[in-house]
């Protein structure tokens, strides 16, 4: 196993010249997948490479340029190894402790699931060879990532260990290779980091469950208005109609209530630091969680506001539609008879069309520039403009919208089937509500208020101020 195989060793020198420094020479423990890209990727950095392998004979093609030996004979070479194994194989890094003391042993490693282990593959590393300074970095990036180079998405190398020149050594090799170094402290985050591969979408999970659940309710309280009332009361099969004409009132109601839930959060926001008198008083962690997935909520709002518009352009060639619209015709031929213009119904359409679509072009605006590409060209000036003022905008243009449409259904009963409101109306209540917080909010001598206490100043309690002052 000890033997030596070398696939490749060039060194030219010019005659007559110092030959140059030889570069640093890194060890990699495995030749799987990971440690063949990360092998690619030293090279391409500059660095020479040693494998550390079970089978140095037979582990197949590597990276040209490295060499592959013993694990014992490869430590020994370099003083940076990376760790490229499973961790349910770390058993045998125990007997090479003697030959790692002093090295800086890097663990890339993950696992499978959340909290497998009751230690960091990091920690359990560090306590088979505690000779070694670990070092836990390079987990969150994939082999392919390594392989093809650093880009947008895998641009950073997170880094956690107890010792701060360790960390240095790995933090110049990832800068060299290309990538953002990003220190989370010392050994004790690396469970941290090995959690972080394991996440799907974290942020978008609580949208998610969110618009699911909503496009459920509204869905069944739809079918039960329209489908089953139809059938209970006239006795007419009009359950054609859930697939689009119920799903076009499903996803505008979703959307708008989603999108008021963007601008809830924020009122909620403001009516505690003046409740308090502070901003220096954490919000509650809830508060927090629903702040931080705006963006994700504002998003899935336009998509459900989206399919509104497509399913919208598709009415006039439905086969319901066109037929309701031929037999309205030819019955009004044999009756010959002609509809009255009615201006006030024109005024009305046209009034609801006109807004939904000025709505739905701010909310596209809205929706581009939550793209990083966009926001980032941005100052925050112009972010939080757009976010907030056409945000609001967005809010008002798309509840005047749904007012329009039920115009004056609200009064008359017989929009009340079974004595419970359209969906459309049930829609309207956050957004009107919050529209209200905000202009509440807006009054002269709220406003004033509100941004002082942004600005850092504190509303003082004159009862504590009394006792503080007996006290000195
Ligand atoms: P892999 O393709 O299965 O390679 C693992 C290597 O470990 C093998 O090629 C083998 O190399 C060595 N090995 C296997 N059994 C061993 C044993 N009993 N004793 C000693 N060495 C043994 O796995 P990988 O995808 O490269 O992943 C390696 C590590 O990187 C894992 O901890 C993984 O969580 C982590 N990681 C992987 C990726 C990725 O995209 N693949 C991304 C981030 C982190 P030899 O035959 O040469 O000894």
């Amino acid at each position: 196993m000890s033997k030596e195989v070398k696939s490749e060793s060039v060194s030219l020198c010019p005659v007559g010249k110092a030959a140059a420094p030889e570069p640093e020479l890194l060890c990699i423990f495995g030749t799987g997948d990971l440690g063949r890209s990360l092998g690619q990727r030293l090279l391409q950095s500059g660095y020479r490479v040693v494998y550390g392998s079970r089978r140095p004979h037979s582990c197949g093609p590597l990276p040209q340029g490295t060499q592959v030996m013993s694990h014992a004979a490869a430590a020994q070479s370099a003083s940076l190894v990376f760790v490229c194994v499973h961790r349910e194989h770390y058993d045998f890094l125990e007997t090479l402790a003697p030959q790692l003391k002093g090295k800086v042993l890097v663990d890339v490693s993950n696992n499978l699931k959340k909290n497998l282990y009751p230690e960091a593959n990091a920690e359990y590393l560090q306590r088979l060879v505690p000779g070694a300074h670990v070092v836990k970095a390079f987990n969150t990036l994939s082999a392919w990532a390594l392989q093809n180079g650093p880009s947008d998405a895998n641009r950073q190398v997170y880094l956690c260990g107890n010792s701060a020149e360790a960390k240095q050594g790995v933090a110049d090799t990832s800068t060299k290779m290309g990538f953002t170094v990003l220190d989370r402290g010392s050994l004790s985050a690396a469970r941290e980091l090995e959690d972080f591969p394991l996440q799907l979408f974290p942020e978008w999970r609580l949208p998610l469950r969110l618009a699911i659940g909503l496009t459920i309710f509204f869905f069944l309280y739809v079918v039960l208005t329209d489908v089953i009332y139809a059938y209970a009361k006239e006795k007419k099969d009009i359950s054609f109609r859930i697939m689009v004409s119920l799903a076009n009132k499903v996803f505008p109601i979703v959307s708008l209530i989603m999108l008021s839930l963007c601008y809830l959060p924020g009122v909620i926001a403001a009516f505690l630091q003046l409740y308090r008198g502070t901003k220096y008083k954490r919000f509650p962690d809830w508060l927090d969680r629903w702040m931080l997935c705006r963006k994700q909520l504002g998003l899935l709002a336009l998509g459900f506001a989206s399919l509104h518009v497509l399913y919208t352009l598709i009415i006039p060639i439905r086969y319901y539609v066109r037929y309701r619209l031929a037999a309205h015709t030819i019955s009004q031929i044999r009756e010959n008879k002609t509809s009255e213009f009615d201006t006030t119904m024109a005024w009305r359409t046209d009034s609801y069309y006109a807004v939904g679509i000025l709505g739905f072009a701010v909310y596209l605006l809205l929706g581009i520039t939550s793209l990083p590409s966009v926001s980032n060209a941005l100052s925050w000036r112009e972010f939080s403009f757009i976010q907030s003022k056409l945000g609001y905008l967005t809010l008002f243009l798309c509840t005047f919208h749904t007012y329009l449409y039920g115009w004056d259904k609200f009064l008359k009963p017989s929009y009340y089937k079974w004595y419970i409101p359209p969906a459309y109306m049930l829609s309207l209540v956050l957004p009107s509500v919050v529209l209200a917080v905000k202009l509440l909010l807006l009054l002269p001598c709220v406003d004033r208020s509100l941004t002082r206490i942004r600005q850092g100043w504190e509303r003082t309690d004159p009862e504590a101020d009394s006792k503080r002052s007996l006290l000195t």
